[in-house]
Protein backbone atom coordinates (compact mmCIF):
# COMPACT_ATOMS: atom_id res chain seq x y z
CA UNK A 1 0.00 0.00 0.00
CA UNK A 2 1.31 3.62 -0.79
CA UNK A 3 2.39 5.54 3.08
CA UNK A 4 0.26 8.17 1.77
CA UNK A 5 -3.14 6.47 1.95
CA UNK A 6 -2.80 5.17 5.51
CA UNK A 7 -6.27 4.65 7.96
CA UNK A 8 -3.47 5.88 10.56
CA UNK A 9 -4.76 9.12 11.77
CA UNK A 10 -2.46 11.93 12.16
CA UNK A 11 -2.23 12.49 16.24
CA UNK A 12 -1.23 16.37 16.67
CA UNK A 13 -0.17 15.84 20.28
CA UNK A 14 2.41 13.40 18.46
CA UNK A 15 3.39 16.36 16.30
CA UNK A 16 2.54 13.81 13.26
CA UNK A 17 2.09 15.43 10.01
CA UNK A 18 2.89 13.27 7.30
CA UNK A 19 4.62 13.86 4.15
CA UNK A 20 2.86 13.64 1.13
CA UNK A 21 5.72 14.12 -1.53
CA UNK A 22 7.50 10.85 -2.69
CA UNK A 23 10.10 12.62 -4.05
CA UNK A 24 11.17 15.05 -1.10
CA UNK A 25 10.99 11.87 1.11
CA UNK A 26 13.17 10.27 -1.13
CA UNK A 27 15.59 13.15 -1.13
CA UNK A 28 15.72 13.65 2.35
CA UNK A 29 16.68 9.58 2.52
CA UNK A 30 19.64 10.19 -0.27
CA UNK A 31 21.46 13.01 1.64
CA UNK A 32 22.46 10.57 4.31
CA UNK A 33 26.08 10.47 3.09
CA UNK A 34 27.58 7.11 5.24
CA UNK A 35 29.61 9.87 6.61
CA UNK A 36 33.02 8.13 8.68
CA UNK A 37 31.33 5.14 6.94
CA UNK A 38 28.17 5.09 9.43
CA UNK A 39 26.14 2.39 8.12
CA UNK A 40 23.96 2.04 11.44
CA UNK A 41 20.92 3.81 10.66
CA UNK A 42 18.11 4.87 12.85
CA UNK A 43 15.08 6.80 11.73
CA UNK A 44 13.37 8.88 15.04
CA UNK A 45 9.68 9.05 13.81
CA UNK A 46 9.16 6.50 10.89
CA UNK A 47 5.57 7.48 11.02
CA UNK A 48 3.36 5.44 7.84
CA UNK A 49 6.84 4.93 6.60
CA UNK A 50 7.05 7.41 3.73
CA UNK A 51 10.66 7.99 4.39
CA UNK A 52 11.53 4.34 5.65
CA UNK A 53 10.43 2.61 2.58
CA UNK A 54 13.25 4.23 0.86
CA UNK A 55 16.03 3.04 3.14
CA UNK A 56 14.99 0.07 5.51
CA UNK A 57 15.72 -2.79 2.63
CA UNK A 58 18.84 -1.05 1.42
CA UNK A 59 21.37 -3.62 1.33
CA UNK A 60 24.18 -1.11 2.48
CA UNK A 61 22.21 -0.03 5.47
CA UNK A 62 21.90 -1.58 9.07
CA UNK A 63 18.40 -0.09 9.58
CA UNK A 64 16.09 0.34 12.77
CA UNK A 65 13.30 3.17 13.53
CA UNK A 66 12.04 4.15 16.76
CA UNK A 67 8.45 5.12 16.97
CA UNK A 68 6.10 6.20 20.05
CA UNK A 69 2.76 5.74 17.95
CA UNK A 70 1.12 2.08 18.34
CA UNK A 71 -0.76 2.49 15.48
CA UNK A 72 1.87 3.54 12.94
CA UNK A 73 3.84 0.42 14.63
CA UNK A 74 1.08 -1.53 13.54
CA UNK A 75 1.14 -0.38 10.11
CA UNK A 76 4.34 -0.20 9.36
CA UNK A 77 4.77 -4.29 10.36
CA UNK A 78 1.50 -4.81 8.74
CA UNK A 79 2.86 -3.35 5.44
CA UNK A 80 6.39 -5.60 5.85
CA UNK A 81 8.42 -2.36 5.68
CA UNK A 82 10.31 -3.40 8.80
CA UNK A 83 10.86 -6.64 10.74
CA UNK A 84 10.29 -6.80 14.06
CA UNK A 85 14.08 -6.31 15.18
CA UNK A 86 13.80 -3.41 13.04
CA UNK A 87 11.39 -1.53 14.84
CA UNK A 88 11.37 0.05 18.57
CA UNK A 89 7.91 1.38 19.54
CA UNK A 90 8.89 3.75 21.94
CA UNK A 91 10.07 7.28 22.91
CA UNK A 92 13.35 8.04 21.77
CA UNK A 93 13.45 10.74 24.73
CA UNK A 94 13.82 7.57 26.94
CA UNK A 95 16.18 6.10 25.46
CA UNK A 96 20.04 5.90 26.21
CA UNK A 97 21.41 6.05 21.96
CA UNK A 98 23.93 3.41 23.28
CA UNK A 99 21.06 1.29 23.99
CA UNK A 100 19.89 0.94 20.65
CA UNK A 101 22.70 0.88 18.32
CA UNK A 102 26.19 0.10 20.48
CA UNK A 103 28.59 0.98 17.19
CA UNK A 104 28.83 4.49 15.75
CA UNK A 105 25.28 5.08 13.74
CA UNK A 106 23.09 7.99 11.73
CA UNK A 107 19.84 9.24 12.49
CA UNK A 108 17.33 10.45 10.14
CA UNK A 109 14.02 11.59 10.27
CA UNK A 110 11.37 14.28 9.86
CA UNK A 111 11.43 15.06 13.53
CA UNK A 112 8.33 15.66 15.55
CA UNK A 113 8.70 19.69 15.95
CA UNK A 114 7.73 19.93 19.68
CA UNK A 115 11.02 17.55 20.35
CA UNK A 116 13.17 18.55 17.49
CA UNK A 117 15.78 20.66 20.09
CA UNK A 118 15.62 18.03 22.84
CA UNK A 119 16.55 15.34 20.20
CA UNK A 120 19.57 17.87 19.03
CA UNK A 121 20.64 18.36 22.51
CA UNK A 122 21.03 14.48 22.95
CA UNK A 123 22.78 14.51 19.37
CA UNK A 124 25.06 16.89 20.87
CA UNK A 125 25.76 14.78 24.18
CA UNK A 126 26.31 11.72 22.09
CA UNK A 127 28.74 12.91 19.36
CA UNK A 128 31.20 10.63 19.47
CA UNK A 129 28.56 8.03 18.67
CA UNK A 130 26.40 9.63 16.67
CA UNK A 131 27.54 10.84 13.72
CA UNK A 132 25.61 11.75 11.22
CA UNK A 133 22.45 13.24 10.94
CA UNK A 134 20.02 14.00 8.55
CA UNK A 135 16.59 15.76 9.69
CA UNK A 136 13.36 17.58 8.77
CA UNK A 137 12.73 20.82 11.42
CA UNK A 138 10.67 23.99 11.35
CA UNK A 139 12.47 25.89 9.14
CA UNK A 140 13.62 28.62 12.20
CA UNK A 141 15.20 26.08 14.15
CA UNK A 142 17.02 24.87 11.33
CA UNK A 143 18.12 28.54 10.24
CA UNK A 144 18.76 28.80 14.49
CA UNK A 145 20.89 26.06 14.01
CA UNK A 146 22.96 26.80 10.75
CA UNK A 147 23.10 30.65 11.99
CA UNK A 148 27.19 31.67 11.68
CA UNK A 149 28.22 34.39 14.42
CA UNK A 150 27.25 37.86 13.86
CA UNK A 151 23.66 36.56 13.00
CA UNK A 152 21.27 37.39 15.28
CA UNK A 153 19.70 33.72 14.67
CA UNK A 154 22.58 32.16 16.54
CA UNK A 155 21.56 30.41 19.82
CA UNK A 156 22.92 27.70 22.39
CA UNK A 157 22.20 24.81 20.34
CA UNK A 158 24.04 26.39 16.96
CA UNK A 159 26.87 26.96 19.64
CA UNK A 160 27.07 23.34 20.76
CA UNK A 161 26.06 21.68 17.60
CA UNK A 162 28.63 23.19 15.57
CA UNK A 163 31.32 22.47 18.20
CA UNK A 164 31.84 19.10 16.36
CA UNK A 165 29.50 19.32 13.05
CA UNK A 166 29.76 20.33 10.10
CA UNK A 167 26.20 21.81 9.84
CA UNK A 168 24.28 22.36 6.68
CA UNK A 169 21.11 23.89 5.35
CA UNK A 170 20.04 21.61 2.70
CA UNK A 171 16.57 22.62 1.07
CA UNK A 172 13.28 24.31 2.69
CA UNK A 173 9.82 22.31 2.37
CA UNK A 174 6.87 24.58 2.39
CA UNK A 175 3.82 22.86 4.43
CA UNK A 176 1.43 22.13 1.82
CA UNK A 177 3.13 18.92 0.97
CA UNK A 178 2.34 17.67 4.68
CA UNK A 179 -0.80 16.06 5.75
CA UNK A 180 -2.04 17.87 7.85
CA UNK A 181 0.24 21.01 6.87
CA UNK A 182 2.03 22.40 9.50
CA UNK A 183 1.25 26.50 10.61
CA UNK A 184 5.96 26.43 9.67
CA UNK A 185 7.74 26.03 6.98
CA UNK A 186 10.24 23.01 7.27
CA UNK A 187 14.18 22.50 6.27
CA UNK A 188 16.00 19.80 6.20
CA UNK A 189 19.58 20.11 7.40
CA UNK A 190 22.77 17.61 7.55
CA UNK A 191 25.04 17.34 10.35
CA UNK A 192 28.20 15.50 9.94
CA UNK A 193 31.25 15.05 12.78
CA UNK A 194 33.72 16.96 11.98
CA UNK A 195 37.66 16.07 13.88
CA UNK A 196 37.08 18.31 16.90
CA UNK A 197 37.74 15.73 19.75
CA UNK A 198 36.99 18.33 23.08
CA UNK A 199 36.95 21.60 24.32
CA UNK A 200 40.21 23.46 24.64
CA UNK A 201 38.31 24.37 28.25
CA UNK A 202 36.63 22.14 30.79
CA UNK A 203 33.08 21.45 29.17
CA UNK A 204 30.56 21.75 32.24
CA UNK A 205 32.21 25.16 32.74
CA UNK A 206 31.62 26.26 28.23
CA UNK A 207 28.14 24.95 28.60
CA UNK A 208 27.61 27.44 31.82
CA UNK A 209 28.95 30.39 30.05
CA UNK A 210 27.15 29.81 26.86
CA UNK A 211 23.87 29.03 28.30
CA UNK A 212 24.15 32.13 30.66
CA UNK A 213 25.12 34.06 27.78
CA UNK A 214 22.51 33.79 25.55
CA UNK A 215 19.68 33.94 28.54
CA UNK A 216 20.25 37.91 27.92
CA UNK A 217 21.28 37.55 24.78
CA UNK A 218 20.75 41.49 24.49
CA UNK A 219 23.21 42.67 26.82
CA UNK A 220 27.00 42.87 26.26
CA UNK A 221 28.89 40.02 28.17
CA UNK A 222 30.65 42.21 30.59
CA UNK A 223 26.80 42.53 31.98
CA UNK A 224 25.32 38.93 31.07
CA UNK A 225 27.89 37.37 32.64
CA UNK A 226 28.97 39.47 35.58
CA UNK A 227 27.86 37.03 38.21
CA UNK A 228 30.43 34.15 36.96
CA UNK A 229 33.29 36.82 37.00
CA UNK A 230 35.16 36.61 40.47
CA UNK A 231 38.29 38.38 38.60
CA UNK A 232 36.52 42.10 38.09
CA UNK A 233 40.65 42.54 35.78
CA UNK A 234 39.30 40.72 32.76
CA UNK A 235 36.74 42.48 32.29
CA UNK A 236 38.32 45.04 30.26
CA UNK A 237 39.02 42.35 27.97
CA UNK A 238 37.38 42.91 24.27
CA UNK A 239 35.11 39.49 24.00
CA UNK A 240 32.99 40.88 27.05
CA UNK A 241 32.23 43.86 24.82
CA UNK A 242 30.66 41.57 22.12
CA UNK A 243 26.80 40.52 22.90
CA UNK A 244 26.36 36.20 23.02
CA UNK A 245 25.89 35.92 19.61
CA UNK A 246 28.89 37.55 17.97
CA UNK A 247 30.66 34.89 19.67
CA UNK A 248 32.04 31.85 17.73
CA UNK A 249 32.55 28.28 19.58
CA UNK A 250 36.20 29.28 19.87
CA UNK A 251 35.60 32.90 21.23
CA UNK A 252 33.68 30.64 23.93
CA UNK A 253 36.30 28.43 24.45
CA UNK A 254 38.70 31.18 25.05
CA UNK A 255 35.70 33.05 27.21
CA UNK A 256 35.36 30.20 29.39
CA UNK A 257 39.13 29.85 30.44
CA UNK A 258 39.72 33.85 30.65
CA UNK A 259 36.38 33.21 32.99
CA UNK A 260 37.67 29.96 35.11
CA UNK A 261 41.10 29.79 34.98
CA UNK A 262 42.10 34.00 35.23
N1 LIG B 1 8.31 10.22 9.10
C1 LIG B 1 6.89 10.42 8.93
C2 LIG B 1 6.21 11.02 10.17
C3 LIG B 1 6.74 12.34 10.62
S1 LIG B 1 5.75 13.04 11.93
C4 LIG B 1 6.64 11.28 7.71
O1 LIG B 1 7.56 11.93 7.23
O2 LIG B 1 5.51 11.31 7.23
C5 LIG B 1 6.72 12.66 13.38
C6 LIG B 1 6.66 11.21 13.82
O3 LIG B 1 7.37 11.09 15.06
C7 LIG B 1 5.26 10.70 14.12
O4 LIG B 1 5.08 9.45 13.50
C8 LIG B 1 5.19 10.57 15.64
O5 LIG B 1 4.33 9.55 16.10
C9 LIG B 1 6.64 10.26 15.97
N2 LIG B 1 7.06 10.64 17.34
C10 LIG B 1 6.60 11.68 18.08
N3 LIG B 1 7.25 11.75 19.26
C11 LIG B 1 8.14 10.71 19.27
C12 LIG B 1 9.09 10.24 20.24
N4 LIG B 1 9.25 10.86 21.40
N5 LIG B 1 9.84 9.15 19.93
C13 LIG B 1 9.66 8.51 18.73
N6 LIG B 1 8.78 8.92 17.79
C14 LIG B 1 8.03 10.00 18.06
Amino acid sequence: MNPLFTSVKPKKFLGQHFLKDLSIAERIANSYTYHLGTRNLLEIGPGTGVLTQFLAKNPHICFKAIEIDSESVAFLKAQGYLQESQIIEGDFLKYKPSEIFSEPFGIIGNFPYNIASQILFTVFENRNLILEVVCMLQKEVAQRINASPGKKANGVLSIFLQSFYEVEYLFTVPSCVFLPPPKVESAVIRLRRNAKQSYNCSEKQFITIVKKAFQQRRKILRNALKELVTNPEILSHSLFDCRAEQLNVEDFENLTNLIYLS
